[in-house]
């Protein structure tokens, strides 16, 4: 996510690192070259030329000269700018109608239906929440089959009427079908062009007056940089929605729809989209947002999504097990299965300060797990539960059954008996022995 800025800006910053003593025209220099990495990752030039301004002012009025750590300073002083610009808190939608409606607005291809069944998937593992999906496009039965497709894959009905071609009507008819269902949150997909066009303007406005959702959003694709804005713009006269959907931030690499499209049409940007599974959904937090930017990671979502998937009786059970030396195989392919529930590697790994600038060129894959789970699935369950029976013969039928060879599963066994050991430690006499061992 937004490599080519953070490294152009990390650049920018260089100057006043690399110099002894920093100088008016050195932190003007800098300055000039976060304008440029703005203006290359598609900001809007006046936004970034005020962007610089107001950092340069507060830099001053900071005496930045003086300080013992100017570049710092001077990287403090971008970042809180950033987070200002992009909208200072994280704002939420409004779930305070029983059913909430929801409804999506965007160009074809933005990612709305994606995006509806990420949301209700996310509504869904609430608990609270009870969605219902609604599907109102009318010209492309390709686009109904398709969120009814979602919605399965993410366990929410899915509402829609063949053969009615009034989106208004079926709007209306699915919000009664959420009444009389105990449906709390409806979520309705729209009809999307390939560019603004008035017909679709004018039909999207007609819902909107119809049924006075609680919520519009507006769906973009970041990666169309200013258009988004553009668009986000457009749509804004006509809809005065409350709030931005940004999508497919994973493959933006230069991040100017982000930075500007809050301060041209003052609406705040309340999720992203990371990927195109259907967890690939963020809160937007203005501020992460920016650390992520200035390649500072982000521990704190790192943590959260950590603690997402972590189930307190799962784990008191997985204990017991490494108690009693009974961890197996299985256990282990849970816990990959629960690390991979948290996301891509590489966008887990971009998280981390300084990681994803160090990994940029490096191509993590996400199959890496794949031959691991593929030798493990070639095993016999008791092969699993007793990793010590497992012999030269059986090694070599697993690794022909999993397509990997018996060193690959040596491997596996060799690591897996390491770890076995490594926990038994951390249990028994607990750090003790691991510093003793440390020492010795
Ligand atoms: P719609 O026409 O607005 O409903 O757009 P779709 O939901 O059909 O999305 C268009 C394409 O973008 C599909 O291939 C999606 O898989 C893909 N897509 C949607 N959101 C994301 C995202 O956050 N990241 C990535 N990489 N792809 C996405």
């Amino acid at each position: 996510m937004f490599d080519n800025l953070s490294d152009k800006l990390d650049n920018a910053f260089h100057v006043l690192k690399g110099h002894g003593q920093i100088t008016e025209i050195n932190v003007a220099e800098s300055l000039k070259e976060v304008r440029r990495a703005l203006v290359d990752a598609d900001v809007n030039y006046k936004i970034a030329k005020d962007f610089t301004n107001t950092v340069k002012e507060r830099a001053l009025g900071q005496d930045v000269l003086k300080t013992l750590k100017p570049g710092q300073l001077m990287v403090k002083l971008v970042k809180d700018e950033l987070t200002q610009l992009m909208g200072g808190e994280a704002e939420g939608i409004n779930l305070s109608g029983n059913p909430s409606v929801i409804l999506m607005s965007g160009l074809q291809g933005s990612g709305k239906t994606t995006f509806s069944g990420k949301l209700a998937n996310f509504l869904k593992n609430k608990k609270t929440k009870k969605p219902l999906l609604v599907a109102c496009d009318v010209y492309r039965p390709a686009a109904i089959n398709q969120l009814h497709v979602v919605g399965e894959q993410v366990g929410v009905e899915v509402y829609s009427e063949e053969g009615n071609q009034d989106p208004v009507a079926i709007s209306k008819n699915a919000i009664a079908h959420a009444k009389e269902n105990g449906h709390n949150v409806v979520i309705i997909d729209t009809a999307g062009r390939l560019a603004v066009d008035e017909a679709m303007m004018t039909e999207i406005k007609n819902i909107h007056d119809a049924i006075e959702p609680h919520e519009t959003l507006f769906v973009v694709d970041s990666m169309t940089g200013q258009d988004a804005v553009n668009t986000a713009k457009a749509f804004n006269d006509r809809l005065n929605f409350d709030g931005v959907i940004l999508t497919k931030l994973d493959g933006d690499t230069r991040g100017g729809a982000a930075i500007s499209i809050k301060s041209v049409v003052n609406k705040p940007i309340k999720f992203i989209g990371t990927g195109e599974k259907m967890d690939a959904i963020d809160i937007f937090y203005p501020s992460r947002m920016a650390d992520r930017i200035l390649g500072m990671g982000d521990v704190v979502s790192l943590v959260e999504r950590a603690q997402e998937q972590y189930d307190e009786e799962e784990a008191r059970k997985l204990q017991k097990k490494i108690a009693k030396n009974a961890f197996g195989f299985d256990d282990f392919l849970n816990q990959l299965q629960q690390i991979k529930k948290m996301g891509s590697m590489k966008d887990l790994l971009g998280m981390i300060p300084g990681a994803g600038k160090m990994l940029k060129d490096v191509d993590i894959d996400d199959d890496a797990f794949k031959g691991i789970e593929a030798i493990i699935h070639s095993m016999t369950p008791g092969e699993r539960s007793e990793p010590k029976i497992i012999n030269a013969s059986r090694k070599k039928r697993i690794a022909k059954g999993s397509g990997t060879s018996v060193q690959e599963v040596n491997q596996l066994l060799k690591q897996f008996n390491q770890m076995g050991k490594m926990m038994k430690m951390m249990q028994g006499g607990g750090g003790r022995k691991m510093m003793q061992m440390m020492k010795g």
